[in-house]
């Protein structure tokens, strides 16, 4: 099973309209072909119609970090999906520990997000990951597991399919310690075996899989080397152009 490799920018609560236009012409040219590898940001909402807007025609495709699971209504300060789908967005980052643990994202609303996204026509990507805490007591792979279960709880073999999911254990996001590819792969293998128990084999070898936490130019390719990672989702490295276009032309 050939999956395509899927690197994408986070770029959290940074950067603004204006500089957003300069990062991607800054990196539009030198994107690898979308036939290669899929080359990814996820911007702030406020910054969706300017990336959306300077990226056209070129190979980068763009995310939200996040949306509201109903269409439209009373929702004061939300982000419809409609809408997002309606500009032009190709992805919606759901489940970010940051808006598990600041905003206090239930699995169960990860679960409707996902519901919604796909409704709309987008495609998720579902973060999971431990913390240092969960990690040190040796429940890294059940707490994961149970994520994935809550988090797919009632999507349809089709859509599990066209999934990304990202494994980011906390402890690893914004503090330059990496996980080691080994403990990263090991985990995506548990995340992918889960998708197997809960479809079956060809849904789990379709699901694409992203490693984050400190991923960078320097070890990029030692993760992407790994059976189960299928890409990254990147934060700090993200923000800077000469950075992120080492990352997404890794395979060079
Ligand atoms: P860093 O790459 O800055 O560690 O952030 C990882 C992350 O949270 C991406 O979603």
């Amino acid at each position: 099973m050939v999956r395509k490799p899927i690197i994408a920018g986070n770029w959290k609560m940074n950067m603004n309209p204006v500089q957003t236009v300069e990062f991607v012409n800054a990196v539009k040219d030198n994107l690898p072909c979308g036939c290669k590898v899929e080359s990814v940001i996820a911007a702030p909402a406020v910054d969706l119609a300017a990336l959306i807007e300077a990226a056209k025609g070129s190979n980068l495709k763009v995310a939200a970090e996040n949306c509201y699971f109903e269409d439209e209504g009373a929702f004061t300060g939300e982000t419809s999906p409609k809408v997002l789908k309606e500009m032009g967005v190709d992805y919606v980052v759901i489940g970010h520990s940051e808006r598990r643990d600041y905003f206090h994202e239930t699995d169960e609303d990860i679960n409707k997000k996902a519901h919604a996204i796909f409704k709309n026509g987008m495609t998720p990507i579902l973060c999971c990951g431990e913390s240092l805490e969960t990690r040190e007591a040796g429940k890294e792979k059940e707490w994961v597991e149970a994520q994935i279960v809550a988090g797919l709880k009632d999507l349809s073999a089709q859509q599990v399919s066209q999934l990304v999911i990202a494994y980011e254990p906390i402890w690893a996001i914004g503090t330059g310690k990496t996980a080691t590819a080994d403990q990263a792969q090991e985990i995506c293998a548990v995340v992918r075996q889960t998708v197997a128990k809960l479809y079956d084999q060809t849904v789990a070898d379709a699901v694409r899989i992203q490693y984050g936490g400190s991923v960078k130019p320097e070890n990029v390719k030692e993760l992407m080397a790994k059976e189960d990672i299928d890409g990254g989702l990147v934060g700090g490295a993200s923000l800077i152009p000469e950075s992120y276009l080492q990352l997404v032309n890794y395979q060079d």
